[in-house]
């Protein structure tokens, strides 16, 4: 069938909107009619060397209109969001853990299915695809089936995409891995949506001080009103000195969405004893580095991939806490219609929207 899809034509370069074939769902896969993605830094990152042509897009939802022969889970007409893959066979699919899939970047990166074919073309030129799933800057998507989740249909298709990866991502990383007690500290580095969908979890789990650090006054002034107890503007302050001042004896928790190598290692010398690490964040820096000794008085370093979620039982408590207001994303929401794409890339990399959200017809 022909579909729209912003195309990366080039490493590096813009999305183009166009009319492209896509093939008919396979056995294990479900054609998804898109009615809203989000734009997460990860399509962003991945842009820069992502072999092309290519679609890109992983935080869809919509509508089902077909499924393959052996779908059992989901029906033409469920509404659904749209989340990372897994091989479903490997030790740790098997024990609940696919967001640490042994094939996790065989099965989500390669632009291929794990057969090494792409239900996407071009005048019979293939296109790569199956990016993380589903390749949802689109109106359409070919997704298999563990990718899909189906959700109410009372919710809102345009509030849901983001919660595939980023709202999910900053959520999940506080409440599947570090999971703190109630009256804990933590301290979240990087006030964007995944920044702040981990303050809300944190919000959600009790803790008693949640400090936000971020060079954008804007996305502080967010976090404030969502419930940070304390907000550090690293542009105008030394943010570690901020820190120890909210936190004397170290933080119980630190969150790392910004992958930059000395945000890092405040993060990680910003704990106190025993203080815990996770690392959500794509960015920029190949490395990390901070004195060993930082790390001799039990400091654990957690790296967390998707929050560490099951998607299909993760996404669904996430929507109901939404739907309750104790999830309250929506001021973070600023909607674009689909072609133009590429101004909501722009107002991404500037920080001037929160989360960026692409709706189609
Ligand atoms: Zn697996
Ligand atoms: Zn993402």
């Amino acid at each position: 069938m022909r579909v729209t899809a912003a195309v990366l034509e080039t490493a590096g370069g813009p999305f183009v909107p166009q009319e492209i074939d896509l093939a008919p769902p396979g056995p294990d896969e479900v054609l998804v009619r898109v009615h809203s993605v989000g734009v997460c830094g990860t399509d962003l990152e991945f842009s820069t060397f992502f072999p092309t042509p290519a679609v890109l897009g992983h935080e869809g939802a919509g509508v089902v209109e077909q499924v393959g022969s052996r779908v059992t889970t989901v029906a033409p007409g469920d509404h659904v969001a749209m989340s990372f893959t897994s091989c479903g066979t490997c030790p740790l699919c098997l024990t609940g853990s696919p967001a640490y899939c042994r094939r996790f970047d065989a099965v989500n990166f390669t632009g291929r299915r794990p057969d090494g074919t792409t239900a996407l073309s071009r005048d019979g030129e293939e296109v790569n695809g199956h990016f993380l799933g589903q390749s949802s800057f689109a109106s359409h998507v070919v997704a298999p089936a563990r990718a899909v989740v189906p959700i109410s249909r009372d919710i809102d298709l345009a509030h849901v995409g983001p919660f595939g990866c980023g709202f999910s991502t900053g959520a999940g990383g506080v409440l599947n891995v570090l999971r703190p007690r109630p009256g804990s500290s933590l301290v979240i580095f990087g006030a964007g949506a995944v920044g702040v969908a981990a303050l809300l979890a944190a919000t959600l789990s009790g803790c008693a001080v949640i400090a936000a650090v971020d060079v954008n006054p804007d996305k502080l002034a967010t976090a404030r009103t969502l419930g940070a107890t304390h907000v550090v503007d690293s542009g105008r302050t030394d943010a570690a000195a901020a820190l120890r001042e909210i936190a004397p004896d170290g933080f119980d928790f630190a969150i790392d969405t910004t992958g930059r190598e000395q945000v890092l290692r405040t993060a990680v010398e910003a704990l106190g004893p025993l203080g815990h690490c996770g690392v959500i964040g794509i960015g920029p820096s190949p490395t990390m580095s901070f004195d060993w000794r930082s790390v001799l008085n039990g400091r654990t370093i957690t790296g967390i991939i998707a929050g560490g979620a099951i998607p299909q039982v993760f996404l669904p408590k996430l929507l109901d806490l939404h739907a309750a207001g104790r999830f309250p994303v929506d001021p973070l929401l600023t909607h674009f219609p689909f072609d133009q794409i590429n101004e909501a890339v722009a107002a991404v990399r500037a920080g001037t929207v929160g989360k960026a959200v692409l709706t189609l017809p």
